[in-house]
């Protein structure tokens, strides 16, 4: 059955406009993707018929408020193949998530001389939170070095291993470059020096396959806004023995048990860490993007996506003043490039004004583009409802735009 790509396009308002008078083509997927029509419908359906605060209300609105919101805690598991629902915590998003992880197991378990991983390829988002964690303890932070496709060097990773190592924090697929990191290899390796592993999912979750159990990762990130749901909102996935075995993030209402003046317990997981009222309309409606992703198939997604990567890198790569960055064998859809002689933000502003909105700069992973000699790249991301005729109007854009230099 071939992509039913016209139908989706259908379910997503905002990409039927113009921009500078041109039809919009939305190639900034990395960056947040578009929302379909039944999350919007749930956003505005919550507040229009539900809107109350959750877990603590006897009356009807708190009922369901509090059923729509766990019914969404339970649509992640299943998404993620987690063992059970009280494993998954709702955050902000990826960055809460990871930090999330530092204040609470990191200030717990890392101590002096501890040793945590991340590779070259990170988000600020997992590096920052580390390197505050490494100042704090003096534990110390060590990177994954690439070659210059953009993929790790394995077995430098593996010399980077010791029992010294505490935890592996790396991200699943680069949002930069696209590489997919042999995440599976990786957290076996990391085990077996007893560390715990940490995934960023941020990227990888709207384009891959996703099975927690199966990967044996202790703890992964993740972002709704990237996954077609709200934005500020975000998961994250950790495995019920290290979650219990870590102290609470934030103090408040609803990760308590019970509260006296001297002394404090704390309630079960996953509520020990999600203190205070939640962004709770934005979870219901995140449900329905993942409603949306199942009725679609991550598998067709997913070939689908790899078409249009693998059109792109056809068509672009016979531009003259074409330079891909990042030419790793393992990518999802993201297509990082420069045109000779250009500034990628120039090349960005001349794109957007043929209505194609890309990302440029440096895409927050600074320590990446220093390795690669770069001030920053063009990225195009590409996202369920991309066609093969915008990847040929992205390809005009660009041959027009690397003419005036090369
Ligand atoms: N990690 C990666 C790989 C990302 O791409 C992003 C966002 O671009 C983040 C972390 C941070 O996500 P958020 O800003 O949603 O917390």
């Amino acid at each position: 059955m071939s992509f039913p790509i016209e139908q989706i396009r259908q379910m997503f308002p905002v990409l039927h406009q113009e921009v500078h008078g041109k039809p919009l083509i939305y190639f900034d997927n990395a960056a947040t993707t578009q929302k379909p029509q039944s999350v919007i419908n749930s956003l505005e359906g919550y507040y229009l018929h539900d809107n109350a605060n959750i877990h603590r209300g006897a009356h009807a609105l708190a009922d369901r408020a509090t059923r729509y919101f766990e019914d969404t805690r339970e649509t992640v598991q299943k998404f993620l193949n987690a063992k059970e629902s009280a494993e998954i915590i709702f955050t902000k998003g990826t960055t809460e998530s990871i930090n999330l992880v530092a204040y609470t197991f990191g200030r717990k378990f890392i101590q002096t001389g501890d040793e945590i991983i991340i590779s070259t390829l990170e988000h600020h988002s997992n590096i920052v939170p580390w390197q505050m964690l490494c100042e704090e303890k003096g534990a110390i932070l060590k990177v994954i070095p690439i070659n210059d496709a953009g993929e790790i060097i394995y077995e430098e990773f593996e010399k980077l291993l010791s029992p010294k190592t505490k935890l592996v924090s790396v991200v699943h697929a680069s949002n930069a470059l696209g590489t997919i990191n042999p995440v599976k290899k990786i957290i076996y390796s990391a085990h077996a020096v007893g560390a715990k592993v940490l995934l960023d999912g941020a990227q990888s979750t709207s384009h891959l396959e996703i099975d927690v159990q199966d990967l044996d990762c202790d703890f992964m990130a993740l972002s709704a806004h990237k996954l077609y749901g709200p934005t500020g909102l975000g998961v994250l996935y950790g495995k019920r023995e290290v979650l219990e075995a870590m102290p609470p993030f934030q103090g408040g209402g609803e990760m308590i048990k019970e509260v006296t003046f001297e002394k404090t317990t704390y309630n079960e997981i996953p509520f020990k860490f999600e203190a205070g009222t939640p962004n709770i309309g934005d979870v219901i409606a995140f449900k329905y993007a993942i409603d949306f992703i199942n009725e679609t198939s991550k598998s067709a997604i997913k070939e689908h996506e790899e078409g249009l990567l693998s059109y792109a890198n056809e068509l672009l790569g016979s531009i003259k003043g074409f330079i891909p960055v990042g030419t790793a064998k393992e990518k999802v859809s993201v297509l990082s490039f420069n045109i000779n002689g250009m500034h990628p933000f120039d090349v960005g502003v001349m794109l957007d004004a043929k209505g194609i909105a890309v990302r440029t700069g440096h895409h927050c992973t600074q320590p990446l583009m220093k390795r690669l000699g770069l001030e920053g790249t063009v990225r195009a991301s590409f996202a369920v409802y991309n066609s093969k005729s915008e990847i040929e109007k992205l390809a005009e854009g660009v041959a027009q735009i690397a003419r005036i230099k090369n």
